[in-house]
């Protein structure tokens, strides 16, 4: 089910569990402040989620409360996991969920990166 991208922070969703390690990931990347790690239903050959440590639903929560550092970290650890993967030269996408009808389901904000094959329509039905 889409969430409510204003609601409040919900401390048991599982990405907030992946970070108390209460639940396993395929981790990539981690710092101080972001972790990485496989999609566990993967809609490409590599599909990353790359999740902010912060206590944030959704794009719009982070871009309205998070700290100028927490953003330009969390942009640059997204950078960093693409370049550490090898999907820049041959390119690859990024997206992010927000609430409803951009079909988000996980209230804690994270950017999927998609790579390893040729994507084509921008927004497919
Ligand atoms: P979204 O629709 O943008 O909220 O995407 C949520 C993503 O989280 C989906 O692609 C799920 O496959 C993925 N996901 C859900 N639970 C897990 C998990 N335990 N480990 C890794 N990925 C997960």
């Amino acid at each position: 089910m889409p969430i409510d991208p204003t609601a409040a922070y919900d401390d048991g969703n599982v990405f907030a569990r992946i970070l108390r390690g209460e639940l396993p990931c395929r981790k990539v990347y981690e710092d101080a402040h972001a972790l990485a790690f496989h999609d566990i239903n993967p809609q490409a050959p590599v599909h990353i989620l790359v999740i902010p440590k912060g206590r944030y639903v959704s794009w719009d929560d982070f871009s309205a409360k998070a700290s100028d550092e927490e953003i330009a970290h969390f942009i640059r650890a997204v950078g960093a996991v693409a370049r550490q993967e090898g999907l820049v030269e041959p390119g690859y996408r990024m997206l992010a969920n927000v609430g409803q009808h951009g079909h988000q389901e996980v209230p804690h904000l994270h950017v999927h990166l998609f790579g390893g094959r040729q994507f084509y329509a921008m927004v497919p039905e």
